[in-house]
């Protein structure tokens, strides 16, 4: 008889994915394989040693597989946080006298390292408007191997032309990477369009439960491994602990998601048309420069959101404290709704002149919605408006 192929659709492969049949003692929770080393057996050598930085232990190579599947990936790495999976994505690919290009919005902490300590080990970057593709070109050098983009821009939520990037990558013999951290597998399969690399800050979506730091890279087998090497040295690997945190979160990663991207577009509709909103972010309205272009190659338009008040920042500075559900904190993609100023949070290394000119003016607000009730969202969010 054909074996039938395996289940393709995210609810179930976030369930199932990287299961063991039967598992160890016929568990059906992959169990924490907390020892830090392994016995020898006949033959072991080098490569096959079994140490949890080596990130080759079982409930390493559990998590792996879970993470492959997700993201449809031939491997994926776990790693100790999502800025240990972008330096070691983007060491394994770039050495001294290396140039690589990247979008211009990129997270606060990618482009600090981009900006602050790649120059300092011999590579060179050029930021490039992702929106603008005929501008790329006069970016690449000959020296040039790498273009990097997010899916979603934080805080503006500007969804780049990622036929485009992956187009153009191919024609000027660059690797691709993304950071899918805002879309997370459910609502989008960067690998599946084209891309080579991916990673995500796994601390967000894929965990969802503000309880853990992790990150990790999915993609061509190749590239994962020799990123795993990299990470091997710098010694960024993810516990095991924290990996069992991590692969219990992702059993509700579709159901989470689903969740918050029908939270999002509840409120996001909800604030467009209030008279106290002077504008509103959200991939998912009709209003948004990237609408049309998310539609096409999104499963879901996030839980996202960002906005600014018509009464400027006194207006925010009564609104936030008035908000009973949201937490005022860093960080997304969790259970619990939260909401920041980026102004005072990831944007806050730029100067007041660069956050205006790409629009994180001092009033904007963003929102990382939760899986609370949409109606009990909406409900507050208005009260709070009503008191700014
Ligand atoms: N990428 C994005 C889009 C992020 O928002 C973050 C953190 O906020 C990171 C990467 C870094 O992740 P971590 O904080 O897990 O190191």
């Amino acid at each position: 008889m054909e074996k039938k192929p395996p289940p393709s659709r995210i609810e179930t492969l976030a369930v199932h994915a990287g299961e063991r049949r039967p598992g160890p003692e016929g568990s059906i929770v992959f169990p924490i394989y907390q020892s830090t080393i392994y016995a020898f057996h006949e033959g072991t050598d080098y490569h096959d040693i079994q140490y949890i930085r080596l990130n080759s232990t079982p409930s390493q190579r559990h998590l792996h597989d879970v993470l492959a599947a997700l993201e449809g990936a031939e491997a994926a790495l776990a790693t100790s946080s999502g800025m240990a999976a972008v330096t070691a994505c983007l060491m394994s690919l770039l050495k001294a006298g290396d140039h690589m290009i990247a979008g211009d919005t990129l997270y606060g902490g990618t482009h600090t390292f981009l900006t602050g300590d790649a120059p300092g080990l011999g590579i060179g970057c050029t930021f490039v408007d992702p929106h603008e593709p005929e501008t790329w070109k006069a970016a690449v050098r000959p020296s040039t191997k790498v273009f990097l983009v997010e899916t979603i821009t934080n805080p503006m939520m500007r969804v780049a032309p990622h036929k485009d990037v992956v187009r153009f990558a191919k024609e000027h013999k660059l690797t691709t990477i993304i950071d899918n951290t805002f879309a997370s597998p459910v609502n989008f399969r960067p690998l599946a369009l084209g891309y080579d690399l991916a990673f995500h800050s796994a601390t967000k979506y894929l965990n969802g439960h503000s309880d853990l730091v992790a990150g990790c890279i999915v993609g061509k087998s190749a590239l994962v491994e020799s990123a795993r090497h990299r990470l091997n040295h710098y010694g960024g690997t993810l516990d095991p602990h924290a990996g069992f945190l991590l692969a219990r979160g992702i059993k509700t990663l579709a159901l989470r998601v689903r969740a918050q991207n029908a939270n999002a577009t509840a409120l996001a509709r909800m604030l467009a048309a209030h008279p106290k909103v002077a504008g509103v972010n959200y991939p998912g309205l009709e209003t948004h420069p990237d609408h049309k272009h998310a539609r096409e190659i999104l499963s879901g338009f996030g839980g996202m959101l960002s906005l600014r008040l018509e009464g400027g920042l006194a207006a925010v500075e009564k609104f936030i404290p008035a908000l009973t559900i949201p937490f005022h904190a860093p960080s997304l993609g969790s259970v619990e709704t939260l909401v920041v100023r980026p102004a005072q949070t990831s944007h806050a290394g730029m100067t007041k002149a660069e956050r205006d000119a790409i629009g994180i003016t001092d009033d904007l607000v963003r929102v990382s919605c939760g899986i609370e009730a949409a109606e009990d969202l909406v409900d507050d969010f208005r009260q709070a408006l009503d008191r700014s």
